[in-house]
């Protein structure tokens, strides 16, 4: 089986988890900031926080910027669960924006009209989480001009699209956003196995999310309510969680971090090769807007059902028994059974559904050949035909 997605590990990562493993610290050692200088310093941000997952930074991220009961996030139907969850574990409500039919990224402008109508009822939303879908940035220039006029923070859930770039800057540096997170499990572009990374340039909400990844609990003086009894003291002066990232974790990342350009780069060979081996079939090819360097996670395409004869399900399943490990990102949240039972009906965000009933990831992944990858296209002309 061909997988869609598939880490690249270096003798040089396996080197530098094992040097940790006979160093003195397995967790809250010198590796996890290094860790995060580096990735802070690579994509143009002030801080940044490592933590367990994505899952954990969204979390945090949606805390540090204030949301909780009573309050709104909204994001994109066509994401994984963890993007909408974040919202849910503050207590707070989620909503979504439909998606943009070319970049399948949230749509700014439907994005305006559902700001529009909250306004006016009052139901503004505290926070918008926008996701860079396979890895290409949203329209982030227009959404941080909705941001001011309608007063909502942004968070980039960047889990596909580290290494990418919009208008011609790292994605994570922070010019259109507030908080920018990023996911480092294992099929995404590098790995720590689980971990992920919340970068900004405000030095509070850094703080903040330093403070709530531990228990809440700080040993700089400076955060605290009265002066230290004593050397030994710390305080808890927030409620927080254990969301640590290890050593380990900490040393395969830094170790991968160094191969982010290169990573990325293969990404884009492999999927101008793909553009090139597909055209004259069936199928959309990702469409790139100019201001964008997708990250490529993904390489997404959509079936022109009305010229195959062959359904969306008969194509994947013959592609799956072919040995192509093609798969789908993403069922839209919001048909969940569990979003459906808060009250989501299919049929609300049209253009998230028909994406849904046309699209299908192929494989993607850096150490991916050509005969791989023509074996892929390979059983994709056959699984058309069929
Ligand atoms: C992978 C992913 C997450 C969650 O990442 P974890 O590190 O597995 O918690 C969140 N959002 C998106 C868009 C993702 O692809």
């Amino acid at each position: 089986m061909i997988p869609y997605g598939r880490q690249d590990i270096s003798q040089e990562d396996i080197d530098a988890v094992v040097s940790v493993l006979t160093s003195d610290f397995l967790t809250q050692g010198p590796m996890v900031p290094r860790f995060e200088e580096a990735v802070a310093s690579k994509v143009g941000a002030k801080y940044a926080v490592a933590v367990n997952s994505a899952t954990s930074a969204l979390h945090i991220a949606c805390l540090a910027l204030g949301l909780e009961v009573g309050d709104r996030l909204w994001t994109s139907p066509v994401t994984f669960v963890a993007s909408a969850n974040c919202a849910l574990y503050c207590g707070a409500k989620v909503d979504f924006v439909d998606i943009d039919a070319k970049s399948y990224n949230l749509c700014p402008v439907a994005l305006e009209k559902k700001l529009v109508d909250a306004e006016a009822q009052g139901l503004l939303p505290k926070v918008v989480v926008v996701v860079h879908l396979c890895g290409q940035p949203c329209d982030m220039q227009a959404i941080r001009k909705l941001s001011h006029r309608f007063n909502f923070k942004v968070i980039e859930d960047a889990s596909h699209a580290i290494g990418g770039k919009y208008q011609g800057k790292y994605i994570g540096g922070g010019q259109y956003s507030d908080i920018t997170v990023f996911s480092f499990h294992p099929v995404k572009i590098i790995t720590t196995a689980e971990g992920g990374m919340a970068v900004t340039n405000d030095p509070k909400i850094a703080q903040k999310l330093q403070l709530l990844r531990s228990h809440g609990i700080t040993r700089d003086p400076a955060l605290m309510t009265h002066k230290p009894d004593g050397s030994w003291y710390y305080q808890q002066v927030d409620l927080g969680f254990n969301y640590r990232m290890t050593e380990m974790q900490a040393a395969l990342g830094a170790s991968q971090l160094g191969r982010l350009d290169a990573f990325v780069s293969r990404r884009h060979e492999l999927a101008a090769r793909y553009n090139e081996l597909l055209d004259g079939l069936p199928v959309l090819t990702p469409w790139q807007h100019p201001d964008s360097y997708s990250g490529f996670h993904l390489y997404v395409i959509r079936l022109k059902l009305n010229e195959l004869t062959a359904s969306h399900s008969e194509v994947f399943d013959s592609l799956r028994a072919q040995g192509i490990g093609v798969n789908l990102h993403y069922i839209p949240v919001h048909t969940q059974p569990f979003y459906q039972r808060m009250g989501f009906k299919v049929g609300l965000y049209p253009e998230s559904e028909r994406y849904y009933s046309e699209a299908i990831s192929l494989p993607m992944f850096q150490t991916m050949t050509e005969a791989q990858q023509d074996e892929v296209v390979a059983a994709l002309r056959k699984a058309i035909d069929a």
